[in-house]
């Protein structure tokens, strides 16, 4: 991504990969390329169209909470982001990729609880995640759901339990490579049920969530931000909720611990990071426009209807993300290696 005219790079891309979508025209100068010439701080940034990196397929859970905040942050910054997935290895090749880039804050990368399991499962990662980024904020902590295909036998948690058992060697588990959100709570319901399942690995859930109401893939475990709509049309079959709370969105849905799984326990938390070198104030610049996006009521009412909600104002800075990347690398460094996991 290093580039003198990141411009014409980004339509490179564009045409290369085709997934890319602008998701707002705002007043900057928008592709123009050129040099610092503001008076504040930052130097002027942002003068050029930012990149969000989503390091997952379109469509999917990471892609759907980048959207939504892309464009408040975009109008608040004045200039035009456009979002590019960077599939691949549970958002690791993402992540490699933002960490490479120019630190200049024009590529960002959206990235979720993978950042912290990824140091523990990969052993050529490429990338340390705090050694090479820095943090802008956390967004949203989002529940997961365990969710079947419509017509799976199983009619309760429990039900899936007892199948599974029994049809281990049929029954098929759909993720989003290793690493990844849903692949981590497919580990944790096999630990917790003492199976071992055949797992389908996808660039991103958005494309898994395809397979499993076409009822190519058995289940998965996924965020309510992917799959909120097709439990609420009937389109899956969903077993619970795996957080201490019932989600309000969807208030029928049992949580992992009434339904008699209470090791199945996790939520997802996001945040935003640019390459380390990143100047200061071109990250708080970004941090700043991450606050106004999340108090934005129209991403408040999105995520509500997904199941989430932003993180409070003090939580979307550098310095609370830092805190809890350190704490989740820890945790998650632990728990993959009591388990024995490892990615290669
Ligand atoms: N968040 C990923 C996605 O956007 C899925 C996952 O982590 O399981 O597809």
């Amino acid at each position: 991504m290093k580039t003198t005219s990141r411009y014409r790079s980004a339509a490179r891309m564009i045409a290369a990969i085709g997934v890319v979508s602008l998701v707002a025209a705002c007043s900057g100068n928008g592709g123009a390329t050129g040099g610092a010439t503001g008076g504040d701080a930052s130097g002027g940034y942002p003068d050029q169209n930012i990149t969000f990196v989503v390091p997952f397929s379109a469509g999917g859970p990471t892609d759907t909470v980048t959207r939504m905040i892309a464009e408040p942050m975009a109008a608040k910054l004045g200039a035009k982001v456009v979002v590019q997935n960077v599939e691949g290895a549970g958002g690791t090749v993402g992540a490699g990729e933002v960490a490479r880039a120019e630190p200049d804050g024009y590529t960002v990368l959206m990235h979720h609880i993978g950042m912290s399991t990824a140091p523990a499962l990969y052993q050529n990662l490429g990338y340390k995640p705090l050694e090479n980024f820095e943090m802008v904020g956390l967004v949203t902590e989002v529940p997961m759901t365990v969710v079947a295909r419509k017509d799976f036998a199983p009619a309760t948690l429990q039900d899936l339990v007892t199948y599974v058992k029994a049809n281990a060697d049929k029954v098929t588990l759909a993720n989003a490579g290793i690493g990844a959100a849903s692949h981590l709570c497919g580990l944790l319901f096999q630990t917790a049920t003492g199976v071992k399942l055949q797992e389908v690995p996808y660039e991103g859930t958005g494309p898994a969530l395809t397979d499993l109401v076409g009822g190519q893939v058995d289940f998965m475990c996924d965020q309510t931000t992917n799959t909120s709509g097709q439990i609420s049309a009937n389109e899956v079959k969903a077993y619970a909720v795996t957080t201490p709370e019932r989600v309000k969105s969807l208030p029928n849905l049992p949580t992992t611990t009434e339904a008699g799984l209470p090791q199945l326990q996790v939520s997802v938390w996001h945040g935003l990071y640019v390459p380390k070198g990143t100047p200061q104030p071109v990250v708080q610049k970004l941090s700043e426009a991450l606050k106004v996006a999340l108090a934005d009521q129209k991403v408040i009412d999105q995520m509500a209807k997904l199941g989430t909600a932003p993180v409070p104002a003090e939580d979307a800075t550098p310095q609370v993300h830092r805190a809890k990347l350190e704490e989740q690398l820890g945790t998650w460094a632990k728990v993959i290696a009591d388990a024995g996991l490892k990615a290669s």
